[in-house]
C-alpha cells in the first residue's frame, strides 16, 4: 500500500514508474517526429494516455499529501514530493473525461495538421499565406490571404470552447476557479503575481511600440496607397513578427556558416560542451520528418539531449539552431547528482530565456564578428540598425503575447462570453490593429497554441524577460556574455545546475539578485 510507505519509499516508487514511462514515451515521441508513420504515431498516443493514466492514479496523490503534512527535514525530498503533488493533481479526473479531452485535443490538432486554406480559389499551405504577406502588394490577394488564415478558426471554435468547458469542469472538481487558474498553480505561479507582471510588460512598452508602429503603419500607408491601414496590409497573419521591410538581413553575413558548427563555437566560448548533443541530433531536412525544430532530453542523464531541427542556410535557421541549442546547453549542465524527478529545468519559462537568449545572438554585432565570421567594418556599418531590428522584434512579440495571454486566461473565466469580439478588443488595445469593418468571426481559434497547448503562452513572455534580465546580469557581473567564459560559468552555476531543486522565483533571485521584472527588458528597448 502507497499510503503505508515512508515518505522516501512513496518518492522512490512513485519516481521509478513515472521515470520509466517517461523516458518510453520520449523515445517513441522522438521516433514519431523522426518518422511519421500510423506505426510510431499510435504508440507514442498510446504511452501518452498510459502516463496520464499513472499519474492520474488518487490513491498516490492522498499519500503523496499526507507525506508533506509531516515533518520533513529533508529539503530534497519535500521538493520531490512536492513536485510530485502538482504533477498528480493535474491529472486527476474521471476516465471517461480524460479520454473525452484526449480525443477532442487529438482532434483539433488534426484539424490544424490537415487543413489547407482555399486563397485565390486555390489550396495553399501555411508557408505559401505567409510569403504572400511578407511579399505581395496585389491588395485583393492579400486580403484573401489573410482571410485564408483565420479559415481554421471557424472550424475549430466549437471544439475549443468544449474543451475550455470539460478542463474547467476538471478544475472545478478539484475546488479551483477554473482551468486557466488552476494551471498557473500547477506551474507554481498565481494568477494575480502573472497579471500586475502583464500590466507593467504593457504600461513600459506602450509608448515603444506606439512610436515604432506609427512609422510602420505610414510606410505601409504609401506602399499599399491606402488611408486605413487593416489586418492584411501587415507581413503575417497576427503581426506577430518584424516585417521585412525596413530590416537589415543577416543572411549574408551567416549563409556560409554550418549551423552545427556555428553553435558549437559559440557555446565553447561559455565552456559548455555540445558535441555530443550534436552527434545525436536530427539536424537536415528530409521527408517524412517533422517540419518544426525542438529539444528534447531523452532520459535526463545529461547524456541524451538530442535537437530536431530542420536547418537549410541563413539568419531564420542560425538563430533557431542557437535557441534550441540553448535549451540543450541548460539540460546537459543540471546536476547529475539529483534525483531524476529535479533533474530538470526549474520552470519552462527559465530555459525559455535561455533559448531566446541564444537565439538573441544572431543579431549581437559582436558574435557576428567573433563567431559568424563577418568581416568588423561591414558589420560595423549595421550595428545599430541591426540592434534596433533585434529590440523591435521582441517588442512586437510581447505586445502580441499580452494579447493570447490575456484572451486565453478570459477563455476559461467564461467559455460562453462573446470570445469574437473579446479578441479583437484585445488586439485593438494590444496591438493598436483594428478589425476589418463588421469582421464577426472566431479569428482566436485560428491561433493553434489557444486549442492545443493550453496555458502556456505566457512563458514565452517571461523568457523574454527574464533572457533580459540575465544579459544584464551578466554584462554587470561578467563584463559580457557574448564568448565570456565566466558569464557561462554564471549560468550554469546559478541557472542550470540547480534544476528543479529551487522554485522558480528562488531561482531567478539567486542568479540575478532581485526578483523577476520587466525592467531590464523595458530599457533594452531604448537603448
Ligand atoms: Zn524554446
Amino acid at each position: 500500500m502507497l499510503s503505508d510507505a515512508s515518505p522516501h519509499r512513496l518518492v522512490e516508487t512513485l519516481g521509478e514508474r513515472i521515470e520509466k514511462l517517461e523516458i518510453e514515451f520520449h523515445r517513441a515521441y522522438w521516433d514519431s517526429q523522426v518518422k511519421a508513420t500510423p506505426e510510431n504515431d499510435r504508440r507514442r498516443v498510446e504511452l501518452e494516455l498510459e502516463l496520464r493514466r499513472v499519474k492520474g492514479d488518487s490513491e498516490a496523490l492522498h499519500a503523496v499529501e499526507a507525506a508533506l503534512d509531516g515533518e520533513l527535514h529533508d529539503p530534497v525530498l519535500s521538493r520531490q514530493l512536492e513536485l510530485l503533488r502538482l504533477s498528480l493533481l493535474g491529472n486527476q479526473m474521471e476516465e471517461s473525461l480524460r479520454a473525452e479531452i484526449v480525443e477532442l485535443s487529438t482532434g483539433v490538432e488534426s484539424d490544424f495538421a490537415n487543413h489547407r486554406a482555399t486563397v485565390a480559389g486555390k489550396r495553399v499551405t501555411d508557408n505559401e499565406i505567409e510569403s504572400i504577406l511578407r511579399a505581395s502588394d496585389d491588395e485583393a490577394l492579400r486580403r484573401d490571404a489573410w482571410e485564408g488564415s483565420k479559415e481554421i478558426g471557424a472550424i475549430a471554435a466549437p471544439r475549443v470552447r468544449e474543451l475550455a468547458r470539460l478542463r474547467n469542469s476538471a478544475a472545478l472538481n478539484l475546488g479551483y476557479a477554473d482551468y486557466y487558474s488552476m494551471a498557473l498553480e500547477l506551474q507554481e505561479m498565481s494568477e494575480g503575481w502573472l497579471f500586475t507582471v502583464l500590466e507593467e510588460v504593457e504600461k513600459l512598452t506602450e509608448e515603444p511600440f506606439r512610436r515604432w508602429k506609427t512609422e510602420l503603419d505610414e510606410r505601409l500607408r504609401e506602399r499599399f496607397k491606402v488611408t486605413q491601414v487593416l489586418p492584411w496590409h501587415y507581413a503575417d497573419p497576427f503581426f506577430q513578427a518584424l516585417p521585412p521591410d525596413g530590416r537589415v538581413s543577416v543572411d549574408p553575413l551567416v549563409e556560409g556558416r554550418a549551423s552545427p558548427d556555428l553553435v558549437h563555437t559559440t557555446f565553447s566560448g561559455w565552456d559548455v560542451d555540445l558535441s555530443r548533443v550534436l552527434e545525436l541530433s536530427d539536424i537536415y531536412p528530409r521527408e517524412g520528418k517533422s517540419q518544426h525544430a525542438f529539444c528534447l532530453d531523452v532520459d535526463r542523464s545529461g547524456n541524451d539531449v538530442r535537437i530536431l531541427a530542420n536547418v537549410v542556410p541563413g539568419e531564420r535557421w542560425t538563430e533557431i539552431m542557437l535557441h534550441e541549442s540553448g535549451h540543450a546547453a541548460y539540460d546537459i549542465s543540471v546536476d547529475p547528482q539529483l534525483p531524476y524527478s529535479l533533474r530538470r529545468a526549474a520552470h519552462t519559462f527559465t530555459t525559455e530565456a535561455m533559448a531566446i537568449m541564444s537565439g538573441r545572438l544572431v543579431h549581437d554585432p559582436r558574435w557576428l564578428v567573433d563567431f559568424a565570421g563577418a568581416p568588423p567594418a561591414e558589420v560595423d556599418a549595421i550595428s545599430g540598425p541591426l540592434r534596433r531590428a533585434a529590440a523591435m522584434q521582441s517588442l512586437a512579440f510581447v505586445r502580441w503575447a499580452l494579447v493570447v495571454v490575456h484572451f486565453e486566461r478570459d477563455l476559461y473565466l467564461d467559455p460562453e462570453s462573446d470570445l469574437d469580439a473579446r479578441w479583437w478588443e484585445l488586439v485593438e488595445r494590444f496591438q493598436l490593429v483594428a478589425p476589418p469593418p463588421d469582421r464577426t468571426a472566431p479569428d482566436w481559434a485560428a491561433k493553434i497554441h489557444v486549442a492545443a497547448a493550453p496555458a502556456y503562452y505566457h512563458n514565452y513572455l517571461l523568457g523574454e524577460l527574464l533572457a533580459s534580465q540575465l544579459e544584464a546580469t551578466c554584462e554587470h557581473e561578467c563584463g559580457g556574455l557574448v564568448g565570456n567564459p565566466a558569464a557561462g560559468r554564471l549560468l550554469v552555476d546559478r541557472l542550470f545546475h540547480p534544476g528543479a531543486l529551487l522554485r522558480w522565483d528562488s531561482l531567478v533571485e539567486g542568479a540575478t539578485g532581485r526578483p523577476l521584472s520587466a525592467a531590464d527588458f523595458a530599457s533594452s528597448l531604448t537603448a
